[in-house]
């Protein structure tokens, strides 16, 4: 088998129930396109017949590799994981759960020939549940202020990436990261195509909401500092207002007399307690940004590779 065109990265997180399917329509897809292409699964620690699933399919198929961690790292890691892997010029990503169809694959293909760096798809018919969709505009919103990055849809994952794109993406050594956003920095032109989008076929979504409210905050904390501002603001503003607040309860001491003071006391208390608050949040996040100078520097690995199936040499990149 000679160079591939076209490299498609799939995470697989426990979705035995979709792969049968995502296997005969993806490859169906692919074939369609007329062009070498490889795909690459990445076992995400997958605790169901996944593994076993993909084996087979990739002892059956030397287009198909299986790259298996040896435990859950998280859907961006397994991407990276496949992005290493990945020789194509053009790279794309796709769900397991074929909430993206596999068959629109070639209107993304077909941009990055018009020259597109990066293409991204937004979701036309969203069929996720309200609470799902209503916390992924909150999202998405969030994140095109905290970024600057403008994405109609950052949690749509079927897009498609030039090599170079993919390549800086992976000399990109940050430890959380939200790809995406990632890319669009990297990317010169980038567009986005709409596509269909259906009903998750088995299975429950592995996002859970505190699995969505961590990735929100890895997302600000990962790509801007202005959280640390705000804290900083808040932490100026609470200390003029009780500034002004002492200067009340003094004036009052003295105008009205002791009694006055006594019961100021508990104002006191208010205040004091709100600024510990906010003194402490300003800590605890700035915790955070210090934690994640360690996590940095401390340079581990994103993920182990526990086995690679089905690839006719070991890539040697990464
Ligand atoms: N996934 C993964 N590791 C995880 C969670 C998810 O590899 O820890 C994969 C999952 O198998 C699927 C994709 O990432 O292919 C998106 O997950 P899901 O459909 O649950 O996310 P949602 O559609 O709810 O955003
Ligand atoms: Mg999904």
């Amino acid at each position: 088998m000679g160079e591939p065109a076209l490299s498609v990265v799939v995470p697989v997180f426990n979705e035995e129930q979709n792969l049968p399917e995502l296997l005969r329509r993806l490859m169906a897809a692919l074939e369609a396109l007329h062009r070498p292409f490889e795909v690459i699964f990445v076992n995400d620690g997958s605790s169901d017949r996944s593994l076993a699933i993909l084996r087979t399919a990739a002892t059956a198929d030397l287009r198909i590799t299986v790259i298996d961690f040896n435990r859950n790292y998280g859907q961006h890691a397994a991407v990276f994981a496949g992005f290493e892997a990945a020789r194509a010029p053009v790279i794309v990503t796709l769900d397991a759960d074929l909430q993206n169809p596999p068959e629109e694959i070639g209107k993304l293909v077909a941009k990055t020939d018009e020259g597109y760096d990066v293409v991204g798809s937004v979701r036309v018919q969203r069929h996720d549940s309200l609470f799902r969709k209503l916390a992924s505009r909150l999202v998405n919103k969030v994140t095109a202020l905290a970024t600057g990055v403008q994405l109609s849809d950052y949690g749509c994952m079927l897009r498609a990436y030039r090599r170079e794109v993919v390549e800086a993406l992976c000399r990109s050594q940050e430890v959380r990261t939200f790809i995406p956003v990632l890319a669009d920095m990297f990317a010169g032109k980038v567009t986005e195509v709409p596509v269909a989008h259906a009903e998750r076929a088995a299975g429950e979504s592995k996002y859970s909401f505190w699995k969505l409210v961590k990735l929100q905050f890895d997302l600000m904390t990962s790509f801007s500092t202005w959280p640390l501002k705000l804290a900083m603001g808040l932490g100026l503003v609470m200390a003029a207002a009780s500034m002004a607040a002492a200067v009340v309860l003094i004036a009052g001491r003295l105008i009205y007399g002791h009694h006055w003071a006594v019961s100021g006391v508990f104002t006191l208390f208010a205040v004091q307690f709100f600024f510990i608050g906010v003194l402490l949040f300003a800590l605890g996040l700035q915790g955070e940004y210090i934690g994640r100078i360690y996590m940095q520097v401390r340079h581990r690995p994103r993920y182990v590779v526990r086995e690679v199936i089905g690839s006719e040499e070991p890539s040697p990149r990464g």
